[in-house]
């Protein structure tokens, strides 16, 4: 797409080029508007042309006088200049925070632990700054400076104010719930941070269900509830449980592996595990209970065992197939050989046959020589 829009640009560029050396052999001399127009003129005409002042011009010079672009009304200042850099402006104009030297914090969310630096090793990198207003440090005060846990960088005691705070990256890779010292800019971007459920454990460390036993516990209890949902959603009688189960948040059942900070504390103490158990309790007692449930379970079509029906939320007894999502024993699954899958793809091949694709159009004998295919067809 991007290739061929410059491609695009390239060759208009290289008509202009063309057009406008014709141009110049045409008129020899320079390139002004009104010249451009008349050899455009006469490209197009064989024709008297008219003289340029008899031409009538879409917009007057009165309409639209012409005048230098205006300058921007903002332009950069130095955290140096201070508050009485404004003194020398007789205009109040927007000011642009940063330099060269230092740029103002961003919002961004950290997943790691920062690595330990010395304080003289992260100042320098910082251009002895203050990293949230560009303060600069006269070097009997660099003790002063505070470090912040989160950004892994010093403030001045205006921009950190010793604010504790849980730093993601600390739970999620050492499972460590202390409240570190973090920049008053740290604080509020946590704060606003605390219930977003942001991390995908999974995706930032997986080893972390291995050292957290309660983590494997509470994803087993969310996916349960995701399937158990998808059931309770469809029977009359279970309206009040569905409720329930919509009342959590909804990445809890959405999306096992999702996490707050807020929902990490929960694991931490319990509190996530206590709800979960709860709401499931009386969500599968309900589903073993009721005739219409027990209608919506599979039965295993490897051992075809009609006595035990089985459903998705029964985690610890039954598979399901990562090609079809049909459900299975555990014990009887077995991955390349699922029966329904099998049945997808003879069907699909079915298709693909009386289907003609686009390129490969069979003739019309091809066409006929499938009829009889059609109407035995058992869609
Ligand atoms: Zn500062
Ligand atoms: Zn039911
Ligand atoms: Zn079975
Ligand atoms: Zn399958």
């Amino acid at each position: 797409m991007v290739s061929s829009f410059y491609a695009d640009i390239v060759r208009t560029n290289t008509v202009m080029v063309e057009w406008q050396s014709s141009i110049l052999e045409s008129t020899g001399s320079y390139v002004s508007a009104e010249s451009v127009a008349i050899s455009l003129l006469k490209k197009f005409s064989e024709k008297q042309l008219p003289k340029a002042s008899d031409l009538e011009w879409l917009v007057s010079e009165q309409d639209a006088p012409q005048a230098l672009l205006p300058l921007p009304d903002s332009y950069p200042i130095s955290p140096d200049d201070g508050e009485n850099s404004d003194l020398f402006r007789t205009t109040k104009r927007p000011r642009i925070r940063g330099n060269l030297e230092w740029a103002p914090p961003r919002a961004q969310i950290i997943f790691n632990i920062q690595p330990y630096r010395k304080r003289n090793v992260i100042l320098a990198k910082q251009n002895d700054r203050c990293a949230g207003c560009g303060m600069k440090v006269e070097p009997g005060y660099v003790k002063r400076f505070r470090y912040c846990e989160y950004l892994g960088k010093y403030f001045c005691q205006c921009c950190h104010t010793n604010s504790l705070c849980y730093i993601p990256g600390r739970i999620l890779q050492k499972w460590d719930f202390t409240r570190y010292a973090v920049s008053n800019f740290s604080r509020d971007l946590l704060t606003k941070l605390f219930d977003n459920p942001l991390f995908n454990l999974e995706d930032v460390n997986p080893g972390l269900y291995r050292k957290v036993g309660s983590l494997t516990g509470v994803r087993d209890l969310r996916t349960q509830l995701h399937h158990l949902g998808n059931l309770l959603r469809i029977c009359k009688s279970a309206n009040r449980l569905y409720e329930d189960i919509q009342r959590l948040p909804s990445h809890w059942t959405d999306e096992s592996q999702l996490y707050s900070v807020a929902d990490l504390l929960k694991v931490k103490s319990g509190e996530m595990q206590h709800i979960l158990r709860d709401v499931f309790g009386r969500a599968s007692g309900h589903v073993t209970s009721c005739e219409f449930c027990h209608g919506m379970g599979f039965i295993c079509e490897f051992c075809n065992n009609a006595k035990d029906v089985i459903f998705p939320y029964q985690l610890n007894k039954v598979t399901l197939c990562d090609g079809c999502r049909a459900c299975y024993h555990k014990t009887c699954f077995v991955p390349e050989k699922c029966p329904k899958c099998a049945r997808l793809e003879a069907r699909r091949q079915r298709l693909l046959m009386v289907t003609p694709s686009p390129e490969h159009e069979p003739s019309r004998q091809n066409n006929d020589n499938i009829k009889p295919i059609l109407s035995e067809g058992d869609s």
